[in-house]
C-alpha cells in the first residue's frame, strides 16, 4: 500500500503512522524525521535543513525532493510505505508523482487526520520538540494552512479522512476503518 498521511503539525500523524506502518508492514517514512536525523549527525544535508526547521519554515523543494527519491528507492519502499510530512506543497505533490511513475506506482490513498488548531496547539505546547516554541507552534499551523492544506483539494479523488481527536487507538481504529477497503489493508 502507498499511502500519504496529511494533517495539521499536532494531528498525530507520527504516531498513527507508525502505528498503520507496523500493520501494514511497511516502512513508515517521516521527512522531519529523516531532517533531524541529519541535523543531529551533522550532515552538509543536516546544515543546510536546519534553520528552516528552527523557523518552522519548509526546507526548500530541492532539497527535500532529492532526499524523499533517495528514501523511497530503497528496497523496503518498494512494495509500499506510509509517507509523512510529505508532499507538504502541490509542487511536491507533482513531484513525487514523477518519482512513482519510473517504476509505474501510484498512490493509493491520501488520509487526512482532521483536527481543529485550538486541539493541536495544545498537543504541541505539551510535546516540547525545539520547534514546538509558541511562535513556531504557530508559524507551522500557517505553513499547514496556506501551503499544505490546498493538497486536499489536489488529491481529492482518493482523500480519506479521519477525525483525529480521541484517544491514539480510536483514532488508529478510525484510520483502519477508513482503509479497509484497499488492496492490502485486510
Ligand atoms: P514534521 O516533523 O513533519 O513536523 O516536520 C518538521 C519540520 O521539517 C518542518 O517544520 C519543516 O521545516 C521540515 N519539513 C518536514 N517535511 C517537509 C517537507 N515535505 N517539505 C519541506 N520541509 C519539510
Amino acid at each position: 500500500m502507498r499511502l500519504v498521511l496529511i494533517g495539521p503539525p499536532g494531528a498525530g500523524k507520527g504516531t498513527q503512522a507508525t502505528l498503520l506502518g507496523r500493520r501494514f508492514g511497511i516502512p513508515h517514512i517521516s521527512t522531519g524525521d529523516l531532517f533531524r536525523e541529519n541535523v543531529s549527525h551533522g550532515t552538509p544535508l543536516g546544515q543546510e535543513a536546519r534553520r528552516y526547521l528552527d523557523a518552522g519554515e519548509l526546507v526548500p523543494d530541492h532539497v527535500t525532493g532529492a532526499m524523499v527519491r533517495r528514501r523511497l528507492e530503497e528496497p523496503d519502499a518498494r512494495r509500499g510505505f506510509l509517507l509523512d510530512g510529505f508532499p507538504r506543497t502541490v509542487e511536491q505533490a507533482h513531484a513525487l508523482t514523477t518519482i512513482l511513475a519510473r517504476t509505474g506506482a501510484v498512490l493509493d490513498a491520501v488520509v487526512e487526520f482532521d483536527a481543529p488548531e485550538h486541539i493541536v496547539v495544545e498537543r504541541l505546547r505539551g510535546r516540547g520538540r525545539s520547534d514546538d516554541t509558541e511562535e513556531v507552534i504557530r508559524h507551522r499551523q500557517q505553513v499547514y494552512r496556506r501551503q499544505t492544506a490546498p493538497l486536499l483539494a489536489h488529491y481529492t479523488d482518493i482523500v480519506l479522512t479521519v477525525h483525529a481527536v480521541g484517544t491514539v487507538e480510536e483514532i488508529t481504529d478510525r484510520a483502519l476503518e477508513a482503509l479497509a477497503d484497499l488492496p492490502g489493508a485486510a
